[in-house]
């Protein structure tokens, strides 16, 4: 099986892209290696968007959308079989595994794409390529559009433009099909075991790095190829640090424990997580009411998830309950709405509610279109993630009261995945707990 995905997904998604592009073609490159140190590279990982529209999982590769041909629409280029090549690094599909397994119309060996571009750009009404990311290929369509543009005035042909595919190909990405959502389940059920086991083995005296060992063992035994980002596991005071993830410190009794770690299935479909709970199994007073404010903040937000809903509702909801709380323990003074008008709870609450889930763990896709917030659609999925960091590494804003240091070092953020549904929602990680009963032993 060469994609996790079957191929007919990818060809019902090329086919949408090629109708959307109108008469423009797309040229689409693959992801590189990227070195690591010395002759070492980081594990190759594609392009989201190439792999979107491909499922081909390596480097040195080329996708042509051709809407203004008639028989040659998606063309492949890649690296030709080559013994000595793939006995250093790994099979290759070469261009006939291009065409038998990925539905190319063509394929051709990459080191003829300089020769060969122009030639299939030529009666294209524009070139639709995302300049300034990909070194190597930018100057070939650069080259090929200039050539273009040479011959328009002869031709009687309207100059050509050159445009970014992203808006198209990330309007499209944003809503997960069927067999999507069934792999970002796969993860979500992976990402929400790990957090189970993480907070059974959590203890006083273990350090961070003991708890990430848990949780990333069991990543890969459930057959993952890894992590979806770095994995952030936070005692006490760490947990203030956003990105946080050192995990290098020792787990003390009386102070929380923030672990935000997702799997990633196949590289391509993520979980996403934070549960924070006591090290030693006891909320103290401050804790819990933290604790508390954070989950009924979070579970409002999640109800407001749903169709014709935005991203942006979603937030408020989130920040008003928390404001509204942090008013009643006296961390914050004043009127709700003027409160969340002067944004004067940013000290304690610094960041969004949330932010798109897909084959990038912060997806790509709007959430405003000008000026309106992007609404809510069954098949769009998205992260809600609430959280409260107390510490004095940001300034109190004017107005608002001194913080009392027995809040201090208490950072909280409950996170789960929510997929929108026709009529409401559907949380993802529902199996990882949060109960202020569940997070206690
Ligand atoms: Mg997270
Ligand atoms: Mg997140």
């Amino acid at each position: 099986m060469p994609t996790a995905l079957p191929a007919s997904v990818y060809a019902q998604r090329r086919a949408r892209f090629l109708q959307q592009l109108g008469g423009v073609a797309a040229v689409i490159p693959a992801a590189p290696l990227v070195t690591h140190h010395a002759d070492c590279e980081w594990p190759f990982r594609q392009n989201s968007d190439f792999w979107y529209l491909t499922g081909f999982d390596e480097p040195d590769a080329v996708a042509l959308f051709l809407p203004h041909r008639q028989d040659s629409q998606f063309v492949l280029f890649v690296a030709a079989k080559e013994p000595t090549a793939e006995v250093w690094h790994g099979f290759r599909w070469g261009t006939e595994g291009a065409v038998a397994q990925f539905g190319a119309d063509l394929a051709h060996p990459i080191s003829e794409l300089p020769q060969r571009l122009g030639e299939y750009l030529q009666g294209a009404e524009g070139i639709a390529f995302r300049v300034g990311k990909h070194p190597k290929v930018e100057p070939l369509v650069l080259q090929a559009w200039g050539q273009q543009l040479d011959r328009a005035p002869r031709s009687g042909k309207a100059a050509l433009g050159l445009v970014a595919p992203c808006p198209l190909l990330h309007e499209l990405r944003l809503r997960k099909e069927a067999e999507e959502l069934e792999l970002l389940r796969e993860a979500c059920r992976i990402s929400a075991e790990a957090h189970e086991l993480a907070r059974q083995v959590a203890r006083p005296g273990l350090s961070e790095r003991q708890v990430q060992a848990v949780i990333e063992q069991h990543f890969m035994e459930q057959g993952a190829r890894g992590t979806a980002y770095g994995s952030i596991v936070a005692g006490g005071d760490n947990a203030c640090v956003l990105h946080y993830t050192a995990n290098s410190a020792r787990l003390n009794a009386g102070e929380l424990l923030l672990i935000d770690a997702g799997c990633s299935l196949n590289d391509y479909y993520n979980g996403d997580i934070t549960r924070t709970f006591p090290i030693d199994g006891r909320f103290s007073g401050e804790q819990r009411a933290l604790y508390e404010l954070v989950l009924a903040a979070q579970e409002a937000a999640v109800a407001a998830v749903g169709p014709g809903q935005t991203a942006e509702g979603v937030h408020g909801t989130a920040v008003r309950v928390l404001v509204e709380g942090l008013r009643q323990l006296g961390l914050l003074v004043g009127e709700v709405d003027g409160l969340i008008e002067q944004g004067a709870y940013r000290h304690l609450y610094m960041h969004r509610t949330g932010h798109w889930l897909g084959l990038d763990v912060h997806d790509v896709g709007a959430y405003r279109l000008g000026e309106h917030p992007v609404q809510l659609e069954p098949g769009m999925v998205l992260t809600v993630e609430p959280g409260l960091y107390v510490s004095d590494r940001l300034p109190v804003p004017e107005g608002q009261p001194a913080i009392d240091p027995r809040w201090k070092g208490i950072g909280i953020r409950i996170e789960d995945d929510v997929a929108v549904t026709d009529h409401g929602r559907e949380v993802l990680t529902a199996s990882a707990l949060k109960s202020v009963a569940a997070m206690e032993r």
